[in-house]
């Protein structure tokens, strides 16, 4: 039979353990996040963030694919299906378990000390220390190799840290952040507790998206740090390009999860909303909007599912990750943006989600790389021509 709800049978492809993933963290942001998500939004903040932390940590759904260290060692497949699951309530949540596992924890797990990682690694995955991820400066954004933030060695062997970065998720709210910084020896991360004198954390206030999220410019006035604070197994920008490349993978799926909250909310409102007599869903241009949308939701997803199981297997490219968070962002807001014509003017409204998902997609069409980048990686590997500069 023909469920609207997948069209494709990709339901299919998952194995009982996916599903029940899938299920447990579908039932947990229904029942913990999407009662309160609008308020959030409309306040601009979210007063109980530590303990969301701290229950996404006991879902595991915190560093979900990194083995040991308190990690839940899951499948490529079953973190996408997480962050499906977690963004189709909304994306500031998704940004939360994003930065948390994907750019903090993987850094530490995958470039640090043994120390760093039985320091930092079970408390960040039960959702006890939440992290950042400092790449991104004001005047460096997409070509982060410009950074100005300096970490200089003394005499002594310890690191004296001075820079800013800019639009740090978590930033205010974190316990530990990693801070990506320019030495003699090339770009080094650092490991960085946020009590150390000289550290601080403004948030950014007044966004128009991501408004459930923390952002925050990080200060850092000659953060005295100890040797053993560098992550030993990086130099170079691979450093922070191959976590966000872990990063956006998650975002391929997420943005499907914001789109298909779209999709379903427009399905329901055209199906009960009448116009000259009868329902809006009866309308061919009505009918030609939500096919598309169902289109583009659905290839996104199977797109989506085809890169976790690229990753599970070691074979997903950087390049590949670029095909999908490129098309699948560019689709989620398309498709949210129709959902909110299809809604007239009930679609600007926060009664229901789909103007709040379509200005959240706003920020994650530009972070991890915006549509240009992916765009010029793509035509890098198609074309052999690098055009970056
Ligand atoms: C809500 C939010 C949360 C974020 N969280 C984090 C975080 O946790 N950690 C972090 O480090 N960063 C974070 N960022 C920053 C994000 O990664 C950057 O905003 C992004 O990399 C783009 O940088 P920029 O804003 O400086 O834009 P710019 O780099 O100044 O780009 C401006 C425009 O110019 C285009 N452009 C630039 N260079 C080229 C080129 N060569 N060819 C064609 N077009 C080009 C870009 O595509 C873009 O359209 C966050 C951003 C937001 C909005």
């Amino acid at each position: 039979m023909f469920d609207p709800h997948d069209p494709l049978g990709i339901d299919d492809l998952l194995t009982d353990e996916d599903r029940a993933i899938r299920d447990t963290v579908r039932a947990w942001a229904a029942d913990r996040v999407l009662p309160h998500v609008a308020d959030w939004y409309e306040r601009g903040e979210i007063p109980g963030i530590r303990e969301l932390a701290r229950e996404l940590g006991s879902l595991g759904a915190l560093g979900m694919q990194l083995t040991g260290y308190g990690c839940a060692g899951s499948s490529a497949v079953q973190y996408g299906l997480a962050c499906l699951e977690v963004e189709a309530v909304d994306s500031g949540i998704r940004s939360l378990v994003s930065v948390q596992g994907s750019l903090a924890m993987y850094a530490i797990h995958r470039f640090g000390s043994e120390e760093q990682k039985l320091r930092w690694l079970p408390g960040m995955a039960a959702g006890e220390i939440i992290g950042c991820f400092g790449l991104t400066e004001p005047d460096h954004g997409s070509d982060p190799a410009g950074m100005r933030t300096y970490a200089k060695r003394d005499a002594g062997g310890d690191w004296v840290l001075t820079g800013r970065k800019m639009w740090i998720t978590n930033g205010s709210v974190a316990g530990v952040a990693i801070v990506w910084a320019r030495t003699d020896e090339g770009i080094r991360g650092f490991v960085v507790p946020t009590d150390r004198p000289g550290f601080s954390a403004p948030e950014i206030r007044h966004k128009w998206s991501l408004r459930a999220s923390v952002t925050s410019e990080l200060v850092l006035d000659e953060v005295r740090l100890p040797a053993d604070a560098v992550l030993p197994e990086v130099t170079g920008l691979r450093g922070p390009l191959s976590c966000l490349s872990h990063a956006r993978y998650g975002i391929v799926w997420g943005a499907m999860g914001a789109a298909r909250t779209c999709f379903e909310t427009a399905l329901a409102y055209a199906r009960s909303r009448e116009q000259f007599g009868r329902p809006i869903a009866g309308f061919q241009l009505t009918q030609a909007k939500l096919a598309d949308m169902a289109v583009e939701l659905h290839k996104g997803i199977l797109l989506a599912h085809h890169l976790g199981r690229r990753m599970d297997a070691g074979r997903l490219r950087p390049e590949q990750v670029s095909f999908g968070k490129l098309n699948n962002v560019r689709e989620a807001i398309e498709i949210c943006r129709t959902a909110r014509t299809i809604l007239g003017a009930n679609g600007i409204s926060l009664e229901y989600p789909v103007m709040r998902h379509a200005t959240n997609l706003e920020s994650v069409l530009t972070y991890e790389g915006t549509v240009e980048m992916h765009q010029l990686v793509l035509g890098k590997a198609l074309t052999g021509v690098d055009a970056f500069r």
